[in-house]
């Protein structure tokens, strides 16, 4: 037993490799894309460290060419999702008694193997299973993942180390414990480092897992759970069930186990979760801990003193990154009228410089959309729009999903600030466009804030200071992470912890100590060293 008193390695983050051409990681990792696009895998449910092969299979495509299976993957049923609870039952005890600088080993050391030996294969992965270019793929499956595993062993440490004052003769300390049960995590098809966050954040704190992916990010989500066998995880910790939400959702809402919930993904889904807790919540043998980062309708504000080239690449890159599917994703932009033809031609500029196509091609800054029923979706909105007298299509608009599921990335100019793509998350690469009146600012700020459900991420652009300081102040609770002439996504952990409240989530904040406290719940321990012997108090004395 080693009873220093250790500190991990100060975390700095993954510095993000370029692809220029000719670069050795280049070749590496087109080698890496070729590798998976031409072997066929079969993606085992793991329980226990075990791979198993239900039988029972659904097919894995890349969403830019949705003829290519890139693998088979094996479903779990009711007794898979059984068995995977009981596993997490059986490794909690002996892995919540772990030293925690032993646990932090072996995410320090997946943090190494994602930054070293599974950097292509994650990002080859994320290429193909979820279509994401080589740039969004490097700063997701390799940057973000890897600054998870590091922040969040540093931030454990953090956590542990807070401690209550003591009086004299007395020992006050605190137990992080983990929680009593094991903890469900159900991660989105859009971020690998979200999914390796989800099932790892809660391990981190000495929990057991039952990891539940998106079924169209399976790919990535197997090799992380190879990468989390290879980093030393005992068998157990997190388990992985790919399957029906629905029916894992059904038997793990109904365990009297249930510690928590670790979900990232569309508010619907989440309010249902929620739902179904309340619905068991005397079953329980103690309250789950519901942590879920939802939906957004993230926003740009332009002020008539902005900077209208910053304004304009801040509102492309922010809108169409990775086709507009980040919770972040700029889906709104408010301009005043005095700026609007200003900052048109240059957003119709840019959005023609941007090239649609298959990850291989790495001239294209934009991929296909995750797969049939989103593409059905987001072009639902834009034929609406098509339609609408309120609605003026100014750019994009078409779309084809005969070999890849493709949207041109759109832009609408909205006249009614309430119309349905200024409200509702469409998850794809459509930016909608309300113009104001100047003199009608501080009502348009208002509208904003009232306009929909969410309160994920919103920018403004100004180089007026003291509207800045009155913008800010007026949509506080609009955003949970908020950006002054900056885009509203590509947060960074340990820069900018990311979350946001109303219906966009907890606000548990990902990549910060907040989220790891959710995973413990601690007991506080009161050693008192010379105990009275006497019931009397002084004040009794006559
Ligand atoms: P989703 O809600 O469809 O799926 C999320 C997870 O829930 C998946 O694993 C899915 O299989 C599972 N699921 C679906 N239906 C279920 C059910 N009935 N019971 C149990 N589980 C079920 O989300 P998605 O399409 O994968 O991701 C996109 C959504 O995620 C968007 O709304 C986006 O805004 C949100 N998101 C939010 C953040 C954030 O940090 N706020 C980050 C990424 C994505």
């Amino acid at each position: 037993m080693n009873h220093a008193r250790t500190q991990l390695p100060m975390p700095v983050n993954e510095p993000v490799k370029e692809y220029e051409p000719g670069s050795p990681e280049r070749e590496t990792l087109i080698k890496e894309l070729k590798r998976q696009m031409e072997n066929r895998i079969e993606i085992p449910v793991m329980i226990n460290g075990t791979e198993i092969f239900t039988g029972n299979t659904v097919q894995t495509v890349c969403p830019h060419q949705h003829g290519h299976v890139l693998a088979s993957c094996h479903q779990a049923g009711p007794k898979e999702i059984r068995a995977a609870i009981d596993s997490a039952m059986a490794a909690r005890q002996e892995w919540a008694s772990f030293p925690y600088q032993e646990r932090a080993s072996i995410f320090l050391k997946a943090a190494e193997l994602i930054s070293k030996k599974y950097t292509h294969v994650l990002n080859a992965a994320t290429m193909l299973g979820q279509s994401k270019n080589v740039f969004q793929a490097e700063i997701d499956a390799t940057c973000e993942l890897a600054d998870f595993f590091r922040f969040n062993a540093w931030f454990m440490e953090e956590i542990y180390s807070q401690q209550p004052e003591s009086e004299k003769g007395v020992w006050n300390r605190i137990d992080y414990r983990p929680l009593e049960g094991f903890v469900f995590a159900l991660s989105p098809f859009n971020f690998t480092a979200i999914a390796g966050n989800l099932s790892s954040a809660p391990a981190m704190m000495g929990n057991t897992v039952v990891w539940k992916p998106s079924g169209t990010a399976v790919l990535s989500g197997y090799y992380l759970t190879r990468l989390f066998k290879e980093a030393g995880l005992p068998d157990g910790v997190i388990n992985f069930i790919p399957g029906s939400g629905a029916e894992i959702g059904n038997i793990l809402l109904a365990h009297q186990n249930l510690g928590g919930i670790h979900f990232t993904g569309s508010t619907a889904v989440f309010q249902n979760l929620w739902q179904g807790v309340g619905q068991n919540i005397r079953n329980y043998s103690a309250y789950p801990r519901l942590v879920g980062e939802t939906g957004g309708k993230d926003y740009i504000f332009i002020h008539p003193s902005a900077d209208l080239d910053q304004a304009a690449t801040a509102a492309i890159r922010g809108a169409f990154e990775y086709q507009g599917q980040k919770c972040s994703a700029c889906s709104r932009l408010y301009v005043p009228k005095s700026c609007w033809n200003g900052i048109k031609e240059k957003l119709i500029a840019r959005i023609e410089e941007i090239r649609t196509g298959d990850v291989m091609d790495f001239r294209n800054f934009c991929n296909a959309v995750i797969d049939k029923k989103a593409f059905d979706t987001i072009t639902g909105y834009i034929q609406r729009a098509e339609r609408s007298p309120e609605c003026e299509i100014l750019a994009g608009g078409s779309h084809d999903d005969a070999i890849g599921y493709f949207i041109d990335p759109t832009l609408i100019r909205c006249r009614d600030p309430f119309c349905e793509s200024m409200r509702e998350e469409i998850f794809g690469p459509v930016l909608s466009i309300f113009v104001y009146d100047d003199d009608q600012l501080a009502q348009t700020l208002d509208l904003l804030d009232s306009t929909t459900a969410y309160a994920l991420t919103g920018a403004v652009f100004a180089t007026d200071r003291k509207a800045i300081n009155e913008i800010m102040e007026r949509l506080k609770f609009s955003a949970g992470n908020f950006y002054i002439n900056d885009k509203p996504t590509g947060a960074v952990v340990g820069q900018q912890p990311f979350g946001g409240s109303r219906a966009s989530g907890t606000n548990d904040k990902a990549g910060s100590s907040l989220n790891l406290l959710r995973w413990t719940t601690p007991r506080t321990i009161k050693e008192t060293f010379v105990p009275p012997i006497q019931v009397a108090y002084p004040f009794m004395a006559h």
